[in-house]
C-alpha cells in the first residue's frame, strides 16, 4: 500500500460522478491503530457500565441530528433513495438505544448456585476481549456498522473499524460522528481501504475479529485468524428461500415477495433469493408476481422524495454476479419472464421460470434483483429445496394456517423464519439474528450481540475450606464411603441409589458409624431433656 498514491475514490454508482477520496490506510497506520486501541481500552473499561451507557447515548443524539447527511451520503455512496437509507438510521438508533438500556442487565454479574461447596460464593463477570477489530460491507453502511462497533463499546473494548471500500465515503461519515463525542472518540478508530488493509488488520492481532461480507472474504478471513489462533465471529452471505404453500395468500405473497427480491435492489442479505411453490398455486403466483413486479419503477435520485421503487446496482461487480448468474440460468434453460435488461448500473427487476437447482441463481448468492421461481410438488419437496443449500440465514413461509406453516418452518435449516411476510424479522431490534451453515456464527440484536463482545470471568469466593463441610472432608483420603453417600444422596435417580450408599457410610464405615452412635446419643439427651420439659410444664400446670 503506497499512501502517497492509493486512494480509494467514491463514485455514485447511479451517476458515474465522483463525489470525494480518502487516503488508504498504510500497515503501519494499522498496526499503530491496533497498539493505540490497546493502550486506551484500560481507560475505557474502567469506566463504569453506566457511564459507557451514558456516553452512547450522547452518540445516539449525535447521529439522530446527523440523520439528514447521513441519508445523503449513502444516497449518494450506495445508490439507495434517501428513504431507505432513513430506514437504515431508524434501525441503527434503535439498536443503540436498546443495547444502551439493556447492557447493565445483560453484562451485570451473575451469582451461581454453589454445588456441595455451601460455604463458599460463586458468580460470574462478563469481561471484554480488548481490541475488537471490525470489518464491514457496503450494502448496509451504517446499520451493519454502528451496532457492532456500539455493542463492542459497551461491552468495554475499544474497536478497530475499516468500513467497506465500496461505501469508503459512508465510513469517512462515521468516523467524523465518533469525533463529535469527545468523550468516546479516542476509543474507536477507522482505517480505510480494500481488502489488502483488511487483511492488515487481521495481521495486527486484533483479540476479537468481527466480519460481515462474503463467504469467500469469510474463508479467507477464518484460515488467517487461525493462524495467530483469533477468535473470529463471522455474519455472511445468504441464499433466503421463499416457500409458497398450496394454503398460501397469493396475492400477499406475490406482492412481499417481490418487494422482498427488489427492496434495495435486492442487495440485502436476508432478500429473498429464490421462491419455490405448490404446484397447484404455481401460475395464479406467477401470474401475481409479473403483475407486481411490472410496478416496481427504477430510477435514482437524491431528493427525499424520491418517486422510484428500486436503485442502482452499488458497484460494477455487483453488475458481474447478477449477469453471469442470468447468463447460467437461460444456457441451462431457465426462461425470463419479465425485465434482465442492464442500462448504466440499472439491471430491470428480473422474473425467471423453469429454474432448478443445476443453476448457479439457485445456489450462490445472486445479491441483485432477480426472482427465480420453482414448482414443487408438495411440502417435503419445497423442504428439502430451501434446505438444499451451504447457506442458511433467514427463510419466508406463506400458509393461511399458522400451524401448517409453523410445521414447515420447524424443518428449515436457518437461523430465522418470518412467517407471512418478508425481511420484517431483521428490523426488531431484540430478536436474534444471524445464519447458521457457512452464513455465519455470530448473532447479531438483542442480548447476543452485546455479550459476544465478552468473555466469561468466574470467581470462587470464600473463607478458608470449613473441616464439617462434606465437600472438605472428601478431599482427604479415607472418605470413599461418605463420597459415594454423597454422590447417591444429591444426585440417586432411583430410591435405592439414594439410599443404600448412606445406609453403607452409617453401617460400614468407622466414621459413618461413630456418627450414627453421636446421633444416637444426641437424640437420646435430647429426648430426657423433652421429657423433663414436660414434666416441669405439666408440674406447673
Ligand atoms: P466482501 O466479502 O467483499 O467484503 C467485506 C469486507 O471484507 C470489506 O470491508 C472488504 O474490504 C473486506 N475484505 C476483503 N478481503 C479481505 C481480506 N483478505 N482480509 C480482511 N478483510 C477483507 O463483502 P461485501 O461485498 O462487502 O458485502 C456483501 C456480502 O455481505 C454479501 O455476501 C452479504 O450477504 C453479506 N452480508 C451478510 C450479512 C449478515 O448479517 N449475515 C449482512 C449484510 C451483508
Amino acid at each position: 500500500m503506497d499512501p502517497r498514491t492509493e486512494c480509494i475514490e467514491f463514485i455514485n454508482p447511479a451517476t458515474g460522478e465522483k463525489f470525494g477520496e480518502v487516503r488508504m490506510s498504510t500497515e503501519e497506520e494499522v498496526m499503530r491503530a491496533r497498539r493505540e486501541m490497546a493502550a486506551a481500552q484500560v481507560t475505557w473499561a474502567a469506566k463504569p457500565l453506566k457511564e459507557r451507557a451514558r456516553i452512547i447515548k450522547e452518540f445516539q443524539r449525535v447521529i439522530i441530528d446527523a440523520t439528514d447527511e447521513l441519508t445523503a451520503i449513502v444516497n449518494q455512496d450506495h445508490g439507495k433513495s434517501r428513504g431507505d437509507a432513513l430506514h437504515e438510521v431508524i434501525m441503527t438508533v434503535d439498536k443503540i438505544h436498546q443495547y444502551a438500556r439493556l447492557s447493565p442487565k445483560w453484562l451485570g454479574r451473575r451469582r451461581v448456585p454453589p454445588g456441595l461447596y455451601f460455604f463458599r460464593r460463586y458468580y460470574t463477570e462478563r469481561v471484554p476481549f480488548g481490541v475488537v477489530g471490525i470489518i464491514g460491507p457496503w450494502n448496509y453502511p451504517i446499520d451493519l456498522m454502528l451496532p457492532p462497533i456500539v455493542a463492542a463499546l459497551l461491552a468495554g473494548n475499544t474497536v478497530v473499524v475499516k468500513p467497506s471500500e465500496v461505501a469508503a465515503a459512508t465510513g469517512v461519515e462515521l468516523e467524523k460522528l465518533f469525533q463529535r463525542v469527545p468523550e468516546l472518540a479516542p476509543f474507536v478508530r477507522f482505517i480505510h481501504g480494500d481488502g489488502r488493509v483488511g487483511a492488515a488488520l487481521v495481521k495486527s492481532k486484533p483479540d476479537l475479529l468481527f466480519l460481515t461480507g462474503s463467504v469467500k472474504t469469510g474463508r479467507i478471513v477464518a484460515k488467517a485468524a487461525a493462524e495467530h489462533m483469533i477468535p473470529f465471529l463471522y455474519e455472511l452471505g445468504g441464499k433466503d428461500p421463499m416457500l409458497v404453500l398450496e394454503d398460501a395468500d397469493i396475492r400477499a405473497a406475490a406482492h412481499w415477495g417481490v418487494w422482498g427480491a427488489f427492496y434495495t435492489t435486492g442487495q440485502a442479505c436476508v432478500s429473498v433469493e429464490r421462491v419455490y411453490v405448490h404446484e397447484k398455486v404455481y401460475d395464479a403466483f406467477v401470474a401475481a408476481v409479473l403483475e407486481e413486479t411490472a410496478k416496481f419503477t427504477v430510477g435514482y435520485s437524491p431528493d427525499i422524495d424520491n418517486p422510484y421503487r428500486m436503485g442502482p446496482l452499488t458497484f460494477e461487480r455487483q453488475c458481474d454476479i447478477v449477469n453471469t448468474h442470468l447468463q447460467d440460468a437461460i444456457a441451462k434453460g431457465a426462461r425470463v419472464l419479465m425485465g434482465g435488461q442492464q442500462t448504466g448500473m440499472f439491471i430491470e427487476p428480473t422474473v425467471l421460470a423453469d429454474v432448478d437447482h443445476t443453476m448457479q441463481v439457485m445456489r450462490e448468492e445472486t445479491f441483485g434483483p432477480v426472482l427465480p421461481i420453482m414448482k414443487v410438488s408438495d411440502d417435503t419437496h419445497a423442504i428439502q429445496m430451501a434446505n438444499h443449500s451451504e447457506m442458511g440465514l433467514s427463510a419466508y413461509v406463506w400458509s393461511r394456517d399458522l400451524a401448517h406453516a409453523k410445521r414447515v418452518a420447524e424443518q428449515l435449516q436457518v437461523g430465522v423464519v418470518n412467517i407471512n411476510d418478508t425481511m420484517s424479522h431483521y428490523p426488531v431490534s431484540l430478536l436474534p439474528f444471524g445464519g447458521v451453515k457457512m452464513s455465519g456464527n455470530a448473532r447479531t440484536h438483542g442480548a447476543g450481540e452485546v455479550t459476544q463482545f465478552t468473555h466469561t470471568k468466574s470467581y470462587a469466593v470464600g473463607a478458608p475450606p470449613n473441616p464439617i463441610d462434606p465437600a472438605t472432608m472428601v478431599r482427604y483420603p479415607g472418605h470413599y464411603r461418605l463420597g459415594k453417600a454423597i454422590l447417591g444422596g444429591f444426585f440417586g435417580v432411583t430410591p435405592q441409589q439414594r439410599v443404600a450408599p448412606l445406609l453403607d457410610y452409617l453401617t460400614n464405615d468407622p466414621k459413618g458409624r461413630q456418627a450414627v452412635t453421636r446421633t444416637a446419643v444426641g437424640l437420646s439427651a435430647a429426648s430426657v431433656v423433652g421429657v423433663m420439659a414436660a414434666v416441669m410444664l405439666g408440674r406447673k400446670k
